[in-house]
């Protein structure tokens, strides 16, 4: 009850944080989380960063063996937001390798068992707009970007990819990238398909270009009443971050250092939108980062935002869990 009493105060931000499972096979994976309990986790800090205990809150922590489907079903009245005409963004922030796109997307052999958000909420929304055909006609299109160093890079690209802009948005993010509209999760699927090929273009085995860039799936919803003939807007922002980890000044330097700052900018600015809109403070810097800007019609106002928070369970990770849970602390 209090609970949700702190979150109408806070408005509409949530934050989640998830345990991935020790990876195994490791020397280290000797897990530095003492304990989990509803909304609060508790890490076991070697000496090195003050031997002790520190506990966390959130509104909701999931151990490691939370299922996908456990870890979807909390956002599910996101989804019904969205058909009700609200904006919505989904975070997945942590350092590579905690877990971000198993938790939007999924393991590389994905089973039915294993899709992550993205999959359930396009699912989702899919079943609750035919529930509501009655009464309501939806048209839904989607989009997928990049974001890397700044520059937004169109993942819906491919010759001879029928376009259409079945209705034009007063959002300045549709200007951006192709808007395809779509009728089933079959659509979704293979586009998403399509933008996970385009991403990997570029990239190679050493230059992994998936950590350092957000990719974010848009899905942009319009109802109109049949009765009434009104008109309702909403739409989901599903990002996938940039890897938060810090790099060492001393070790990289040229492009990588380059990227380096453009995620420590473009995340930090993100850190400061969702603390300074939970704070209620009257200036919301948005311009700071293309994120921040992209996404400014969808962050704050009336609009909701879930954060998933990553953590590596591993002693190895600790400096980087850390300062994962901190960040998440000033946004949460
Ligand atoms: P990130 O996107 O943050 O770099 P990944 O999602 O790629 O991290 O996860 C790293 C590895 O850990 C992958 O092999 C992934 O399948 C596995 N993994 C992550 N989270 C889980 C989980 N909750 N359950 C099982 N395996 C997971
Ligand atoms: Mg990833």
């Amino acid at each position: 009850k209090l609970y949700n009493q702190v979150q109408d105060l806070k408005g509409n931000i949530r934050v989640y944080c998830r345990v991935r499972p020790s990876l195994g096979g490791r020397l280290d994976s000797q897990s530095v989380v003492d304990n989990i309990e509803e909304g609060m986790i508790t890490i076991n800090t070697p000496a090195k960063y003050g031997k002790g205990c520190r506990s966390f809150n959130f509104n909701k922590v999931f151990g490691p063996s939370a299922t996908q489907a456990e870890v979807f079903a909390d956002t599910r009245p996101l989804i019904r937001s969205v058909l009700d005409g609200y904006n919505v963004c989904i975070f997945a922030y942590g350092q590579t390798g905690s877990g971000k796109t198993h938790t939007m997307t999924g393991p590389k052999d994905l089973t039915e068992n294993s899709q992550g958000v993205n999959y359930r909420a396009l699912s989702d929304l899919f079943f609750l707009a035919e529930q509501r055909k009655d009464t309501l006609q939806y048209d839904v299109s989607v989009q997928m970007i990049e974001i890397y160093n700044e520059q937004v890079r169109d993942l819906l690209v491919t010759e001879g990819l029928n376009k259409r802009y079945p209705f034009l948005f007063a959002l300045q993010f549709s200007s951006y990238a192709s808007l395809v509209h779509v009728t089933s999760m079959y659509d979704v699927i293979d586009l998403m398909n399509l933008g996970h090929r385009n991403r990997a273009v570029g990239a190679t085995a050493l230059n992994d270009r998936s950590s350092r860039s957000h990719s974010c799936l848009t899905v942009h919803v319009q109802g109109r009443d049949l009765t009434s003939g009104a008109v309702l807007r909403g739409c989901m922002h599903l990002v996938d971050l940039a890897g938060s980890e810090r790099v060492d000044k001393s070790e990289v330097a040229g492009d990588r250092l380059k990227e380096a700052q453009h995620i420590n900018k473009s995340l930090s600015a993100l850190g400061d939108v969702i603390s300074s809109l939970a704070q209620k403070n009257a200036h919301v810097p948005y311009r700071n980062s293309k994120l921040t800007q992209l996404l400014q019609d969808s962050l704050g106002g009336q609009a909701k935002t879930l954060m998933f928070v990553h953590i590596s369970p591993e002693l190895n990770a600790v400096g980087e869990t850390l300062s994962t849970l901190k960040f998440a602390e000033r946004v949460a």
